[in-house]
């Protein structure tokens, strides 16, 4: 007898039985098992004792379930809309689900609506859904008799002799679950997007038309949620990057995965790396640069042609030695180590750059400025002794914590990297070192207050590391920051210090980048401010605007002046335009300062100023407008 919790809250006793049915008379609705934490299908045996608790739809173990089988009830629709259709596959997904097909004929946008009737006629079919479990031969010539390549592909990998189907009417899929009782429980859905899909992810492989959805358990949490996209839509930095001027990506002239820095994003670009470059030195860190492409020796001893080499780019030869274009820095930094003897007292040295690296990309994944092929990273490469990696460690997230504050990100979600313990002969140095570098991470975290989630067999092979997230305006959340210990670098370089014994030691090293990328941190920022930036990092500061001709001089004089005081300030004098369009304008550019010049400024020596938000302060003397904008940006405030 196991104690089982009904949706109700009821607890029952059940010997093993068939749990829905149990439901049913109960008249209660239940979407998935819950065992000792663990999700499961209803259908599932009862597990001979433990915690087990029947989920309700609402409860947010269940939105995966849900999600799975609106991705059947899609698949269900589309076989009967689209005869001949291939199956691919159909997950569940952070905020929704998808489901790839093969088409007989190209799909497209307008085809959505009618895949959503026909689904939503599914819903009101209330078909149950059952579990079939298949001789693997009787699998295997179903899918074949519907000429199902993909689904027989994936049944090669199934070890098992009885194979997992899940039926609904007429439409039967291969699938492990779990899934809920019926149909008619996938009440609020919506079909949302199509994008082409390589099978598996490779691109040699075949383009399939992956069809994205959601689903929730209540009308408002889809409302909501349909309400929270279109937000993120506006946001999209693929569209505010041309719409703004900031950025372009050509892939027919320069190559995909390639950024353009256009003269606004790169002034926003020279703020983000005065600032970053400031605060690195108050750190204590020194600053380096070093070269684009390095011998294929220097990537053979750091490791790199071993395990990192479907990164890299083909070499190139030079005088009969072959380069390869970076895809980190650390050997560089690494190399400028070397070229001298360090004593315990030059430790600790930190070494930043913002370094460019190149890594390939397949095309299929590459995403905006969010996923590229050439990026500069702001990486640094912390060299200590081992007494000094507590310190270390806990300055490293000081730093991290003031930096990302400035952006305006003030909420982290912490994930800390650990070994596998059941498998440690995976990875390299010893366990002391392991211990010692958890532990710097751990008090480092404790010491700043930040909860984490530990992950165990989440860290690579060389160390454990610290991951922080940002949650930007709309709560999406970012990976930004790494804090990666490194035991494999200074062993393969034969990286020394000479101890106060006189003899070599092995130092620590620490990789570490704050923002990440640029070209991904700049992605995000856009998304974040939806291209609204603060005074300090916004490209144009101020946009003077002559309400007519007779007032451009003094336009012109107005913004020379705030140049004058450092602002980046602009007089629109080239289109004559009226003064309604020059405002809207600069609204759309999301110019943080209007300063509106007509006759009657001009003639006392004044401006009025008005604010993106529309908000219309009067007229100031220029010296008090610059004045303002020049404690705005010195404070980095967030306000305009
Ligand atoms: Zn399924
Ligand atoms: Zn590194």
């Amino acid at each position: 007898m196991v104690h089982v919790v009904l949706p109700s809250g009821q607890g029952v006793d059940l010997d093993r039985g068939d749990l829905l049915s149990v439901l049913r008379e109960r008249g209660e609705t239940g979407a998935a098992l819950l065992v000792d934490g663990e999700l499961r299908d209803l259908r599932d045996p009862l597990p001979p004792s433990g915690e087990v608790q029947v989920v309700p739809l609402d409860h947010p173990a269940a939105l995966e379930v849900l999600r799975h089988t609106a991705s059947h009830v899609l698949a269900h629709a589309v076989t009967r809309l689209f005869p001949g259709v291939q199956l691919a596959i159909g997950p569940a997904i952070e905020d929704g689900f998808y489901y790839d097909f093969r088409f007989p004929e190209p799909l497209t946008r307008d085809d959505l609506p009618r895949i959503q009737e026909e689904m939503e006629k599914i819903v009101r079919e209330d078909h149950p859904i059952e579990r079939v479990w298949l001789p693997r031969a009787e699998a295997e010539a179903l899918l074949r008799g519907r000429g199902e390549d993909y689904k027989l592909e994936l049944l090669r990998e199934i070890p098992d002799e009885r194979i997992s189907f899940y039926r609904q009417g007429e439409f039967i899929d291969l699938c492990r679950g779990p899934h809920l009782p019926s149909t008619g429980l996938v009440r609020h859905f919506a079909l949302l997007d199509l994008a082409g899909a390589y099978w598996r992810g490779d691109a040699a492989r075949d383009m399939l038309t992956r069809v994205y959805g959601t689903a929730f358990p209540t009308g408002e949490a889809l409302a909501e949620h349909l309400r929270w996209r279109e937000e993120a839509r506006k946001r999209d930095h693929r569209t505010l990057g041309p719409e703004l001027d900031l950025f372009s990506i050509q892939n027919e002239t320069v190559g995909a995965g390639l950024v353009l820095w256009h003269p606004k994003g790169a002034a926003l670009r020279h703020q983000i790396e005065t600032f970053w470059k400031e605060e690195h030195y108050k750190a204590g860190y020194q600053l380096v640069y070093t070269p684009h492409i390095g011998r294929a020796r220097l990537w053979e001893t750091s490791g790199h042609l071993d395990f990192y080499r479907e990164g890299m780019y083909s070499p190139m030869a030079v005088e009969g030695q072959e380069f390869y274009l970076k895809p980190m820095n650390c050997p560089f930094h690494i190399a400028i180590y070397k070229t001298r003897t360090r004593s315990y007292r030059d430790l600790p040295i930190r070494y930043a750059e913002l370094g460019t690296v190149y890594r390939f990309e397949r095309s299929g994944v590459l995403h905006g400025l969010l996923r590229v092929r050439g990026f500069t990273q702001d990486d640094a490469h912390i060299i200590c002794r081992p007494d000094q990696i507590e310190d270390e460690v806990a300055a490293c997230l000081d730093l991290t914590l003031h930096i990302l504050g400035a952006f305006g990100f003030r909420d982290f979600k912490v994930a800390l990297s650990v070994r596998d313990p059941a498998g440690k002969e995976h990875y390299i140095g010893s366990d002391g070192m392991w211990d010692e570098a958890e532990r710097s991470l751990v008090r480092a975290l404790e010491g700043k207050g930040l909860s984490y989630t530990r992950m165990e067999g989440e860290a690579v092979f060389y160390g454990p590391k610290i991951d922080i997230h940002v949650l930007d305006s709309l709560k999406r959340s970012w990976q930004l920051t790494t804090i990666q210990f490194d035991f494999n670098e200074p062993e393969r370089f034969d990286m020394a210090y000479i101890g106060d014994d006189g003899a070599a030691h092995r130092p620590y090293m620490v990789h570490r980048a704050l923002l990440g990328s640029l070209e991904r941190f700049f992605g995000i920022l856009i998304e974040h401010y939806g291209g609204a930036f603060p005074p300090w990092l916004a490209p144009v500061q101020a946009a003077v605007l002559p309400v007519t001709e007779g007032e451009i001089p003094y336009a012109e004089g107005v913004a020379a002046e705030l140049r004058r005081a450092g602002i980046r300030a602009e007089a629109w004098t080239k289109e004559r335009k009226t003064l309604r369009w020059l405002i809207r304008e600069a609204q759309l550019q999301k110019v943080p300062y209007m300063l509106v010049c007509g006759a009657r400024e001009a003639a006392a020596g004044v401006v009025a100023l008005r604010l993106r938000t529309g908000e219309d302060l009067g007229a100031h003397p220029v010296a008090a407008v610059a004045d303002r904008i020049r404690h705005r940006v010195a404070e980095r405030s967030l306000e305009l």
